[in-house]
């Protein structure tokens, strides 16, 4: 037996259905947000996402899905969404259109992690990204709007994480007084850690070690080297949120694993959800676009994890998907007519079911009670004969005889008891 690849998971119907739901509730509130869909390949350039992402990150270092094509060009599956929005507003000239230019793409990721609870080798997100606005105002807005989305899929008890990594100004001083810290206690880190110490010191803080973390409780923070510039836009966007209700609490060594992050970042937690407890995360990219050779844009984003958040919702709606009718045909020529009614039916926009393998009424029935039907119209030799069939309402029990023309005239009748 051929199976499925290790981290690539299967989605069934009834949990495609719940995708599917809280899909359409981001796209819903994004709309209203004033956002307009991007849809992207899976595919880059390799040097899309090194350059993007950094050369020194776990994303880059371990975890890309890179292979060289049959041209001998190197291609990678996309790890987040981020660098190909960047890119694809680079390409299309997008800097031209008015800003804020406000942009979302929902779709597959991949990256080769060790697959558990919420972490998967082909996962979903939830891509949010603004283009040309640099003030806090914005930041604060794109928290609410991943927070309502959140809620909109029934999950609740989050918790809101922020922290700002500055400009490479201000980083610079920090990023050297941190190494520092780092490398004078060498020995009880971890070897990624101390790794991270030559390569990307800010990465350490993100060590998932708890022997690790125990060590950084001591590290200095970056706040204290924020320069005044990055202090005041961190000021404005915790006021922004606490104005509308949204306390964030501060996470001073809250860091991403990417680099391209400048001043404000942020994660949204569910408690419940354990080792993997970060359903959606973000922050301030301003130096990106020009980094991939764009023109300097100031840019903010953030992205929902589809599987995490799938792990916390509650849908609401009942999908409301079983059968308004079901035809039971009974003879061939009974089968014939059920086809075509079927036919006529759907095209009015009515889910009917039916039969074509000629099974007993008793079994009809049961598949008509096991599919949550409606009601059920009973066909067969005598009904049509005598041009009468006959509509049962399967909850209250109710039985109408239908007389009938021809196939026509039935399909037209069964329409008015059903809709009017
Ligand atoms: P983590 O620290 O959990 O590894 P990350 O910093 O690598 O997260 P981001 O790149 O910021 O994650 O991705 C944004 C969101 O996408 C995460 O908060 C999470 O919900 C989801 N996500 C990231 N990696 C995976 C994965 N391997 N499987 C499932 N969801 C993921
Ligand atoms: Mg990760």
């Amino acid at each position: 037996m051929i199976k499925a690849v290790r981290g690539f998971k299967d989605l069934l119907p009834e949990e495609a259905r719940v995708f599917h739901w809280l899909e359409a509730r981001a796209r819903e509130i994004l709309l209203r947000y004033g956002f307009s869909e991007i849809r992207l390949p899976v595919l880059e350039r390799t040097e899309l996402f090194a350059r993007s992402i950094g050369e020194a990150t776990d994303i880059v270092e371990k975890e890309m899905y890179t292979f060289v094509d049959r041209n001998g060009e190197s291609l990678t599956l996309r790890p987040e969404a981020t660098a190909g929005v960047v890119r694809a507003f680079i390409e299309h000239g997008l800097h031209t259109r008015p800003k804020p230019l406000k942009l979302f793409t929902i779709g597959p990721m991949f990256r080769h992690e060790r697959p558990q609870k919420g972490r998967l080798r082909q996962f979903h997100q939830v891509d949010v990204e603004v283009f040309g606005a640099a003030s806090a105002g914005m930041d604060a807005e794109l928290v609410a709007l991943a927070l309502e989305i959140l809620e909109a899929g029934g999950a609740g008890d989050l918790r809101l994480e922020v922290n700002s990594l500055g400009c490479p100004t201000c980083r610079k001083p920090y990023r050297e007084s941190l190494q520092a810290f780092l490398r004078a206690r060498r020995d009880r880190l971890c070897e990624d850690c101390r790794r991270r110490a030559e390569r990307n010191p800010l990465r350490a803080l993100d060590c998932k070690r708890e022997e690790c973390q125990v060590e950084y409780r001591e590290a200095p923070e970056l706040t204290a080297f924020l320069c005044e510039g990055c202090r005041e836009h961190h000021r404005a966007f915790k006021a922004y949120l606490e104005e509308v209700g949204l306390a964030p609490v501060e996470n001073p060594r809250l860091v991403r694993g990417l680099d391209y992050y400048t001043r404000t970042i942020f994660e949204i937690k569910a408690p419940g959800l354990g080792a993997q407890d970060t359903v959606a995360a973000g922050g301030r990219y301003d130096g990106l676009v020009s980094a991939l050779g764009g023109p300097e844009t100031p840019a903010v984003g953030f992205a929902i994890g589809m599987e995490r958040w799938f792990l916390i919702a509650r849908p609401s709606e009942s999908p409301g998907l079983s059968p308004e009718l079901f035809i039971a045909p009974l003879g061939e020529e009974a089968r014939r007519w059920a086809f075509q009614l079927a036919f006529r039916l759907r095209k009015k926009g009515l889910r009917v079911e039916t039969d074509h393998e000629g099974r007993s009424l008793k079994a009809l029935l049961r598949q008509a009670n096991r599919l949550s039907a409606q009601r059920v119209l009973i066909l067969g030799e005598e009904e049509l004969r005598k041009k009468q069939a006959l509509l049962k309402d399967l909850s209250s029990g109710r039985q109408i005889p239908l007389p009938f023309r021809d196939l026509r005239d039935l399909a037209n009748r069964i329409l008015i008891e059903i809709r009017f």
